[in-house]
């Protein structure tokens, strides 16, 4: 029997970061490979919660799933970003090489792994698969300016842009270009710098630093975004191994969803059926970003204040407490006009055509999947790569509003009003986030650059070393 490609698919241990890696897993298998697809047993657990027919090894989706330890304890909470990437180098490399290993000797010839495509913030499992001959790529999930900083932290360092011991700016706030034609950058917005505070932001910096090192090892680099998203980027990048092949996640995506940590409430897709075309704000924050107590009861109050119907995703743990408190009397008041819900089914969301614009922490899976929706932004970004992302909608393809915090740190329900009022009063803002949708939809259908990107890849890929 001839030997079938087979990909391991190790993805950074987030939300954001298994759910394109996973969409990548199903677009191999309809390409003829086998996905080992390996989540930490932190997160196996939350998969089979959220969906249970998942099982360990199952192969009900051409996928089998792996997990191994992350390298934390089981009550650990894994949202402390800094100490997650402490503990990923710890034991998660030995438990990795382990597990190829093992799989180099039991499988049968034709169904030996035959390369690793590792998450660019898993970058340190290259140095695993050099040893134990598999083929390499990295997976960017994130924009492709992220990861050109990533590549580019020694020259930061050299260009006196950043310290070379924390990666904080020599010069707070300072603006500066990568190259010409590069859209300048706020050298604060630099993701390493976006966390919680110094120590986490040096722990993260020094992570991304040794990753962007063992990123050398891999042979292609394949990511969540297309060519003319990011053009000066990827002419500046100017290699045939660094290929866009997004938008992955969108109205029109191609897998089976799997890979999500929460359940989805359908039903919201029978709600959005009932409003008027282009009426309806649907307001969402990601998977990780906290609001603080004032500033939800807040965002709750502007929504009512908006007088349109919005749904709203207000994940369980949104505040950082055990309860949510909405207002009081804010059910009674909004009755039918606004939905809450702790999950959704995003990407068919935003392709819903009552929706009328996105309340965003601009994740850059979000910015893809509004981008390839048609759907204009208001821009509420908090941490990582956020803000930088938050430059791009409104600044680079103009189909976003900033909200901008006042001086006690707070987006005022008056703000929220006035500017749901002003975006979707913008005629023009619209017209761009629909020619931008064409652009991207264009890029993954037959012919398009993200389409023969991924072919390219693949069959580069499926060659034995
Ligand atoms: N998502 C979802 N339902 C929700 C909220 C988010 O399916 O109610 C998905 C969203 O479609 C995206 C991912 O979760 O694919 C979040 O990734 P993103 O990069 O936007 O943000 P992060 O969670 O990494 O901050």
């Amino acid at each position: 029997m001839g030997r079938r490609p087979h990909a391991l698919l190790l993805p950074y241990p987030a939300q954001g970061h298994v759910l394109p890696l996973m969409e990548l897993a199903h677009r191999m298998v309809s390409h003829g490979f086998t996905i080992t697809f390996i989540n930490t047993s932190f997160n196996h657990a939350r998969l089979l919660s959220a969906m249970p027919t998942l099982t360990c090894n199952s192969t009900n989706l051409s996928i089998n799933f792996i997990s191994i330890p992350d390298g934390l304890q089981p009550g650990d909470d894994r949202n402390h970003i800094a100490n997650l990437c402490k503990a990923l180098t710890t034991i998660m490399p030995l438990h990795l090489e382990e597990l190829i290993i093992k799989m180099m000797h039991e499988q049968p010839e034709h169904d030996k792994p035959t390369c690793l495509i590792a998450d660019e913030s898993m970058a340190w499992a290259f140095d695993v698969a050099k040893k134990t001959g598999l083929r390499t790529a990295a997976f960017w999930p994130a924009s492709a300016t992220t990861f050109t900083n990533m590549r580019n932290i020694p020259k930061l360092i050299q260009d006196g842009i950043i310290h070379e011991h924390d990666g904080s700016a020599k010069t707070p706030g300072v603006i500066f270009r990568l190259s010409h034609g590069i859209p300048p950058m706020n050298v604060d917005h630099l993701s390493w710098n976006c966390f919680f505070n110094p120590e986490s932001n040096k722990v993260i910096f020094h992570y991304v630093y040794s990753n962007s090192e063992s990123i050398k090892n891999a042979e292609f680099a394949v990511g969540n975004s297309f060519y003319e998203a990011e053009k000066p980027v990827f002419d500046y990048l100017n290699s045939s191994k660094i290929l866009p092949i997004g938008p992955l996640l969108s109205g029109r995506r191609f897998g089976k969803p799997a890979g999500i940590f929460w359940a989805e409430d359908t039903t919201c897709k029978a709600w959005l059926d009932e409003q008027d075309v282009n009426s309806v704000i649907y307001v969402a924050f990601g998977s990780l970003a906290i609001l603080d107590e004032r500033q939800f009861q807040e965002l709750a109050l502007g929504l009512e204040l908006t007088g349109r119907p919005f749904l709203w995703v207000v994940r369980p743990d949104i505040t950082g407490k055990a309860i949510i408190d909405l207002p009081k009397g804010f059910k009674d008041r909004i009755g039918d006009r606004g939905m809450v819900v702790q999950w959704s089914p995003q990407q068919d969301v935003l392709a819903h055509p009552a929706v009328s614009c996105f309340m965003s922490h601009c994740g850059w899976n979000s910015t893809m999947e509004g981008v390839s929706s048609g759907v204009p932004f208001l821009c509420w970004p908090y941490f990582a790569d956020q803000h930088l992302n938050q430059t791009y909608i409104c600044d680079v393809w103009k189909t976003g509003l900033k909200m901008i915090p006042d001086e006690n740190n707070m987006i005022t329900k008056e703000q929220i009003r006035d500017k749901v009022e002003e975006l979707l009063g913008d005629g023009e803002m619209k017209k761009r986030a629909l020619a931008m949708k064409e652009i991207a939809i264009k890029g993954v259908e037959k012919g398009g650059s993200s389409f023969e990107n991924f072919n390219t890849f693949v069959s580069a890929i499926k060659q034995e070393v």
